[in-house]
């Protein structure tokens, strides 16, 4: 079943402006081919969107991703962004502000980050073919752990550590039907990687 979203952790989201146009501008260059590809967009039948991406935000524990229910837009502009600015993972909280509230997966991406200082930008699609080809192939989290939980963070500590997940910057979600995370020392990286897979 596909449990695109909607929230499993408790969100505390403020209103407020937008973030920074430079930032926007690069979240909105990279968007554009993952949706080009197909790997961001919605599920009409379900009429939810999938995937979504961030990037490290200029103070320590913050960073910039995509907006909930957001992936129908082909274009985005800073109203589709929000700045998370607190997460506790055990405690399965995330706080944002901005025009929209985080990702429902703003949890997942912030697991991402708390693996390496090194990590600066975090992308998540949604590929039936990509996620069947690449399971168990690529490092994958166990089927039994869902997106959004602390336990998938801990899942991410297990690959980082028993996996070469720090050098291929990508991995496969079996427990979130679809789900692929990458993320590398900038969007442009984290973006390629998730675009390079080849379902042939
Ligand atoms: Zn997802």
């Amino acid at each position: 079943m596909i449990d695109e979203g909607y929230v499993k952790y408790r969100s505390e989201w403020r209103p407020g402006p937008p973030p920074g146009e430079a930032a926007v501008q690069l979240l909105d260059r990279w968007r554009r081919s993952l949706y080009a590809a197909g790997l961001i967009g919605h599920y009409p039948e379900l009429d939810v969107g999938f995937g979504n991406l961030s990037i490290r935000g200029s103070q320590a524990g913050q960073f910039i991703i995509s907006g909930t229910q957001t992936g129908h837009h082909a274009v985005t502009t800073g109203e589709h962004y929000a700045l998370v600015t607190g997460v506790d993972i055990g405690g399965n909280r995330v706080a944002s502000t901005g025009p929209v509230q985080a990702s429902s997966e703003a949890m997942t991406h912030a697991a991402i980050y708390a693996l390496s200082e090194r990590i600066n930008a975090v992308v998540h699609v949604h590929s039936r073919e990509l996620w069947m080809r690449y399971m168990d192939e690529l490092p994958t989290t166990s089927a039994s752990v869902p997106y959004g939980t602390p336990e998938m963070a801990a899942e991410f500590a297990r690959l980082w550590r028993d996996s070469d997940l720090p050098a291929i910057g990508i991995a496969i979600m079996a427990g979130h039907e679809e789900g692929i995370v990458s993320f590398g020392a900038t969007l442009a990286e984290a973006s390629e990687r998730a675009l390079g897979l080849r379902a042939d």
